[in-house]
């Protein structure tokens, strides 16, 4: 398989350390809020990924830290600590705040169809990880003692930068002039392993460590969670571009300053998503979650499709025209498969198997070329075989894919609750003598194929598939 790598910043040949097993990292949640539709972009990616290596052969072992604690607003060591801000948002303590997000978070992972990593593994269930790892740092030279703070020394490296070919200038942490720099610190790029002198004197979460009751810095989660479950040698490194500077990096050098020798092969990084203003927030504008679109009555898989659509190293803007078209490929695509079901007698052709499973391997292959796989399986459909060469086909597409392809459709109670507002408010525009609400309303109801008919009784519908 051919992946991008942002550390050589080349598509390269995809080579395990061992033969057919892959050791694959994903830098999970940070869970003071709901995940919205920009981080689940990123997780579909790479659960796309995860199917893509066991659709070919691999064996994957697949871990995900659930950040619950360091994690601070500006990814570096300023700013708020977001779990105290959720907190206090919501006047529940930070465990609650966490039970809370990360429940939520494995709700929208079900309803995307993404595989739970067999390791999860929460940020505060690894501090003597944390102690251990940064105990030898401190031994080899790699970290210093200022101001109650355990810092990481950038400068006992040859090269910090190595993900990135930003020049120094630019990307040293807390750069910006508007941000007050730690005088704690030899160097400017240096960041934090271990805080006791915390900003927030009101922290929560405070552990015994040798250097005083403090917690730890975010970056040093994922290593150490990474190191403890995948061992010293990691094959594969997930996450979203905004990880790349400073998480990542740092990643790297506390790693491979702890082992002595090179940590991670591959660094596989999803572009974001942006909405139609630009970056997804989750304080300003419409909060776009899994919660909202179904409320809207789309299927959260409908989302799936669109981020499938597109190559997962491009940026992808999101809005709801773009979402409705997908909606009516994805009932195309439905019909279809449902009318094949109905006739699915003939043989299997196995020619035809083995030349269309090629194809769509060799999409995946192409550095994870989705909207590839799926001409692919639209050219099956088209295709001049039988009924259960398709469907076979389309199954076994769908152990990647993962668009519930053959599922019967059923509703669910979000989208009854949605067809019944819709109806309502229907109800209502007519009893108003407002005929051209009624119709939109009709029309957008008819564009989810759902189709609604008045009766005597009142209105009925049907969801045509
Ligand atoms: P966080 O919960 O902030 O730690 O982010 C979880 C994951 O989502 C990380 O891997 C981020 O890199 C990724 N991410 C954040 N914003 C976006 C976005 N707009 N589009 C895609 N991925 C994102
Ligand atoms: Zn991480």
């Amino acid at each position: 398989m051919k992946l991008y790598n942002t550390k050589s910043r080349k598509v390269e040949e995809f080579i395990p350390n061992n033969n057919d097993s892959v050791k694959m990292y994903t830098c999970g949640p940070t869970v003071y809020h709901y995940a919205h539709i920009g981080n689940l972009r990123c997780y579909i990616m790479e659960d796309v990924l995860e199917k893509t290596l066991n659709y070919l052969g691999y064996n994957v072992t697949r871990c995900m830290n659930i950040t619950d604690v360091g994690h601070l607003s500006s990814d570096s060591d300023t700013g708020e600590d977001k779990m105290l801000k959720g907190a206090k948002r919501e006047h529940k303590t930070v465990l609650e705040i966490a039970k809370m997000y990360t429940e939520a978070f494995f709700e929208d992972l079900k309803k995307l169809n993404i595989k739970k990593p067999e390791i999860i593994a929460p940020a505060t269930d690894h501090i003597d990880e944390y102690i251990k790892v940064i105990t030898k740092l401190l031994e080899k030279g790699y970290a210093y003692k200022s101001n109650g703070n355990i810092y990481f020394d950038i400068t006992k490296l040859d090269d910090y930068y190595t993900l990135t070919n930003h020049k120094e200038d630019e990307m040293v942490v807390g750069a910006r002039s508007d941000v007050l720099e730690d005088a704690g610190k030899k160097n400017q790029g240096d960041f934090v392993l271990w805080f006791t002198k915390s900003k927030f004197e009101d922290q929560e979460l405070k552990w015994d460590s040798p250097w005083g009751l403090g917690y730890p810095g975010w970056h040093i989660e994922c290593s150490c969670i990474s190191m403890k479950y995948l061992g010293e040698y990691l094959d594969i490194h997930c996450g979203g571009v905004d990880n790349i500077f400073p998480h990542h990096t740092n990643e790297i050098v506390q790693s491979e300053g702890y082992l002595g020798h090179k940590w991670c092969n591959y660094w596989f990084h999803v572009e974001h998503l942006n909405d139609e203003t630009g970056k997804m927030s989750k304080s300003k504008g419409e909060f776009l979650t899994v919660s909202l679109l179904e409320s809207k009555g789309y299927n959260p898989l409908i989302y799936r499709l669109f981020c499938l659509q597109s190559h997962y190293r491009k940026q992808l803007v999101f809005s709801y025209l773009g979402l409705d078209n997908t909606q009516n490929t994805y009932n195309k695509l439905k019909n279809k498969i449902n009318s094949l079901k109905e006739n699915s007698n003939g043989e299997i052709d196995k020619t035809i198997i083995e030349e269309y499973q090629n194809k769509f391997k060799q999409a995946l292959e192409n550095d994870l070329n989705t909207s590839s796989a799926l001409t692919i399986l639209f050219d099956v459909l088209k295709l001049d075989t039988t009924n259960k060469t398709k469907l076979y086909l389309i199954e076994d597409f769908d152990k990647v894919l993962s668009l519930d392809l053959l599922k019967d459709d059923q509703i669910n109670s979000e989208l009854l609750e949605y067809i019944n507002k819709k109806i309502e408010e229907r109800k209502l525009a007519k009893e108003n003598k407002d005929y051209t609400l009624a119709d939109t309303i009709r029309e957008e109801l008819e564009s989810k194929s759902i189709y609604i008919k008045d009766t005597r009784e009142g209105t009925t519908f049907e969801v045509r598939k």
